[in-house]
């Protein structure tokens, strides 16, 4: 059965930003416009992606491994262990990725955790714009340690 605990999450975000190779334009463009945002805030990415964010934005981030070599699982891995309280995830859905698994692995370690996941620039914004990106938020999540799968 599954266990809720309610986490705190603090009013500095941890936020996770990964973007796919042709959407890697567009969250570049999104994250520019919001740079004085985020800057408030704690950041993570895939690694192509955070080097483009420290590089073109000066924004200070800290890089996982590269998506297709597991940076996805290392952002899921993350999310997990409560080291991640959102996701802005541009993915691409017309091309197909060689890291598929990944992809969908971490949205579901998202909606499992129950963390917000913006897959697209308007929920991005819909997000970023929220009065709870300055305030402690209390997130009900699935409790790990408490939680007894049954088999
Ligand atoms: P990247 O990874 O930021 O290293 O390009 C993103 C992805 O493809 O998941």
């Amino acid at each position: 059965m599954m266990q809720v605990a309610v986490f705190k999450m603090a009013p500095k975000k941890r936020i996770a930003l990964i973007a796919h190779d042709n959407r890697k334009a567009d969250l570049l463009d999104w994250a520019r416009y919001n740079r004085d945002t985020l800057s408030q805030h704690e950041l993570f990415a895939s690694g192509t992606t955070g080097l483009l964010l420290s590089r073109e934005l000066g924004l200070q981030v800290t890089r996982f491994l590269s998506g297709p070599l597991g940076g996805d699982q290392q952002v899921g891995a993350a999310v997990a262990e409560g080291r991640i309280d959102f996701v802005i995830f541009f993915w691409d859905p017309l091309t197909p990725q060689p890291h598929d698994v990944d992809v969908k692995a971490l949205l579901r370690v998202a909606v499992m955790y129950n963390i917000p996941i913006a897959c697209n620039r308007a929920t991005a914004d819909f997000i970023l714009s929220s009065p709870l990106m300055t305030r402690e938020y209390e997130c009900f999540r699935v409790d790990p340690e408490r939680t007894q799968l049954e088999w």
